[in-house]
């Protein structure tokens, strides 16, 4: 393996990808994409229903959980990351939002306007040409049903989601953006390859030692799209980071930049359980012959519910019964499990509302400089309280969806937590079982550790580009603004990159 590169991309991760893909196209540079994980290469990646597969998996999913949280009366909750080309995007379900106009303008950085950003996503989507789920179960399709109208969390609405399939197959960054660039011969992709930290000398990063001791040099940058758990992980072990934390922990200081790690947060969500006769796909008797014909029908015509992404459709609906939405719905056709087993005999669906804007922060810290351990993860979960408040009557609002009359062929009694949970006991049970969308963002904050180039303070040639350099996460599902950051921001790097060359 060739050990010099004009420059190095760490994460072959929705936006790594992205990021990959623009410098490939605006610059002459080679470039090194180094990635912790495997290849995507594989069945339970490519079919859409195969991510029932891939959250836990032993070497997919970095399977991190944050520390005991007091907002959650003290439980740790699971922070699952995809570990391979593509990212989370090769776990996740592949719903597609940009998310609000407005979420962009709340962002108060030049170059990120709505307008701008708006554009960046048309790019993104020419290369991703997201698309109407292709086959969603009549169920998800009733539901879709409910409020109607264009699903968009700019309004109060629901409908069955776009997706970002292609072909029944699940089609991520990897796919869209990492692959045609790997055609321009510039671009060499090194899986299995972990990096610990950054080599800095005379203020500019122009190296990394992986986890096996190699390393590998750049000529021109480093770009840190590790996503927001690890890149702001890696900074911290290079010594970028709040000098008295890091000093604790015996790592040199590199640049002092206190909001490395801050300003970690994420959408706070719970899940109201269905179960009885009706319902969607089932673990029953009378299911089996679905279940046995599938993979031939999928074979066939890349339908059927081998093409599912469970996460079939979704709401967007408004706390206070205003026009504006600040709670997101997915729905789920199947009754899955609430006390530890995800899939379960039976029949029935799943809902969970989630805080689209929620207000608590935490914070990612190190416990040791050894990058073979795990952060700490502290994503704040209702640190303020009135996100508990906005997830309490996000709760009332879900149940009063599930109880429209377009749902009343395939309704199945509230599970759990049940209908008599109201209250004070609501607000027990959401600290008891939520959890988030796995949606972590802002922990290397645009405005607070990277200008709004991405250039990270205190260290020249050095960006980071994922979804950690937002500054407040967007109103929907966040693997769309990813790329989009990746994309963009690449734009600025590109620039910085040629002019310097
Ligand atoms: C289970 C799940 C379901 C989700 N569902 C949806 C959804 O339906 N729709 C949606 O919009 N969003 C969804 N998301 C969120 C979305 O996928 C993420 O927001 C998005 O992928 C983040 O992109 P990223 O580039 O910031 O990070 P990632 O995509 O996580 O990429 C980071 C990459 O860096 C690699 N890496 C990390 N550390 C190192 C290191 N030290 N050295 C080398 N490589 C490293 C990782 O292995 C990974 O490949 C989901 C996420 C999960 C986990």
């Amino acid at each position: 393996m060739n050990q010099t590169f004009d420059i190095i991309v760490i994460g072959a991760g929705s936006a790594g990808c992205a990021v990959t893909a623009r410098l490939a196209r605006d610059t002459s540079a080679t470039v090194c994409v180094l990635e912790a994980g495997p290849s995507d290469a594989t069945l339970a990646v490519k079919i859409p229903f195969g991510l029932i597969h891939l959250m836990g998996h032993p070497t997919r999913d970095w399977r991190r959980e944050t520390l005991p949280m007091t907002g959650v009366n003290g439980r740790r909750v699971k922070v699952p990351r995809g570990r391979m080309l593509g990212g989370s995007g090769s776990i996740n379900s592949m719903v597609w939002f940009r998310g609000r106009r407005a979420d962009y303008t709340a962002w108060q950085q030049p170059g990120w306007d709505a307008d701008t950003v708006w554009s960046a996503f048309s790019d993104v989507e020419e290369a991703i040409r997201p698309a109407p789920l292709p086959d969603p179960h009549p169920l998800s399709t009733a539901f879709g049903a409910s409020i109607g109208g264009a699903l968009t969390p700019e309004t109060v609405s629901s409908g069955v989601f776009t997706t970002n399939m292609r072909h029944g197959q699940r089609f991520s960054a990897a796919d869209g953006f990492l692959r045609p660039a790997c055609k321009t011969g510039r671009v060499e992709v090194v899986t299995n390859a972990q990096v610990a930290t950054l080599r800095v000398a005379n203020g500019r990063a122009h190296a990394v030692t992986l986890i096996d001791g190699r390393e590998i040099n750049a000529r021109a940058g480093i770009v840190v799209s590790a996503g927001a758990i690890e890149s702001p992980a890696i900074l911290l072990r290079s010594g970028i980071g709040p000098a008295t934390e890091l000093a604790r922990l015996g790592i040199a200081i590199t640049a002092d930049v206190q909001e490395v790690g801050a300003n970690l947060h994420d959408h706070p969500a719970v899940p109201l359980h269905h179960a009885g006769d009706a319902g969607g796909y089932g673990l029953t008797l009378s299911d089996l012959p679905g279940w046995a014909l599938a993979p031939a029908r999928y074979v066939i015509s890349r339908k059927g519910r081998l093409s599912s992404n469970m996460v079939e459709a979704g709401a967007f609906l408004s706390s206070d019964g205003g026009d504006e939405p600040d709670l997101q719905v997915h729905f789920i056709p199947a009754k899955l499990g609430w006390q530890g087993k995800m899939v379960v005999p039976g029949k029935g669906y799943t809902a969970d509302v989630a805080v689209c804007r929620p207000k608590s922060r935490g914070r990612l810290s190190l416990t040791s400089a050894d990058p073979r351990e795990a952060p700490a993860i502290d994503l704040g979960l209702f640190k303020d309280e009135s996100d508990l408040l906005t997830l309490e009557r996000g709760v009332t609002r879900l149940r009063d969806l599930l109880d429209k009359p377009c749902l009343s062929a395939w309704r199945a009694p509230e599970a759990f937590p049940g209908r008599d949970t109201q209250g004070a006991s609501l607000r027990d049970h959401i600290r008891n079982r939520a959890g988030t969308s796995y949606h972590p963002v802002g922990s290397v904050g645009m405005g607070r550790a990277v200008d709004h180039r991405l250039a990270v303070h205190g260290v020249r040639n050095l960006w980071v580009a994922d979804a950690s350099v937002m500054p407040s996460i967007t109103s929907a599902n966040t693997n769309a603004p990813a790329m989009m950051i990746g994309w963009h921001g690449a734009g600025f790097i590109s620039e910085d990159i040629r002019r310097t060359a």
